[in-house]
């Protein structure tokens, strides 16, 4: 671990169990209907990676990238669409799946812009969630961990497009961002 990395916040394999109970639960409240698992990019690819391999629910992928933060540690509260969806969601049952939401701003955005597609249903999975969230009015119906108001990397999670890859979620040292 580089001297830029706090400490591990959340281990490898705490995030696995975490994400089989989250895929147990969503193959309980999907039994028979078809998903579609809407990732935000690019951080929410391994949350997307390892919890849709553990679902038995019959479930498409589609893609979608938004850019709320730039390259800093502030939400803009200025969402753009940098890559659209290529599903139409007309009738579908659609589950946001998101690796973080701190103000909530960039995903109450895009639970309204998704519901005036015509789906079926929106729901939003989340591997983590900080406290902030609680301020929006965006029902999540499964969280992995609720976590402290750090800024973290790791497992998806970039600072400036680095540590996406650790398969850990860890935080990042104050003195790389101060
Ligand atoms: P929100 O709009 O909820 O404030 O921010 C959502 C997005 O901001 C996340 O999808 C993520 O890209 C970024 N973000 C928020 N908190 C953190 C954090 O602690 N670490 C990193 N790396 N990104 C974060
Ligand atoms: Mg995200
Ligand atoms: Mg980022």
């Amino acid at each position: 671990m580089g001297t830029d990395l706090e400490k591990v916040l959340i281990s490898e394999s705490e995030i696995q169990d975490k994400l089989a109970e989250l895929a147990a639960e969503i193959d309980r409240d999907y039994a028979g209907k078809e998903l579609l698992l809407i990732g935000v990019l690019k951080g929410a690819v391994m949350v997307m990676a390892d919890l849709s391999r553990k679902l038995h629910t019959d479930a498409s992928m589609d893609w979608m990238a938004v850019s709320s933060y730039g390259s800093g540690t502030k939400s803009s509260g200025v969402v753009r669409i940098l890559k659209d969806l290529d599903a139409d969601l007309t009738g579908k049952h659609v589950l946001i799946v998101e690796d973080i939401i701190d103000s909530g701003l960039t995903l109450s955005w895009l639970v309204d812009n998704l519901r005036s597609r015509g789906p079926a249903s929106v729901n939003v999975a989340t591997l983590l969630r900080k406290p902030e969230a609680a301020k929006v009015q965006v029902d999540v119906r499964y969280v992995g961990f609720d976590i402290p108001k750090a800024f973290v990397v790791g497992y998806g999670l970039d600072y400036a497009e680095r540590y996406r890859h650790l398969p850990f979620v860890a935080t990042l040292a104050p003195h790389v961002y101060a």
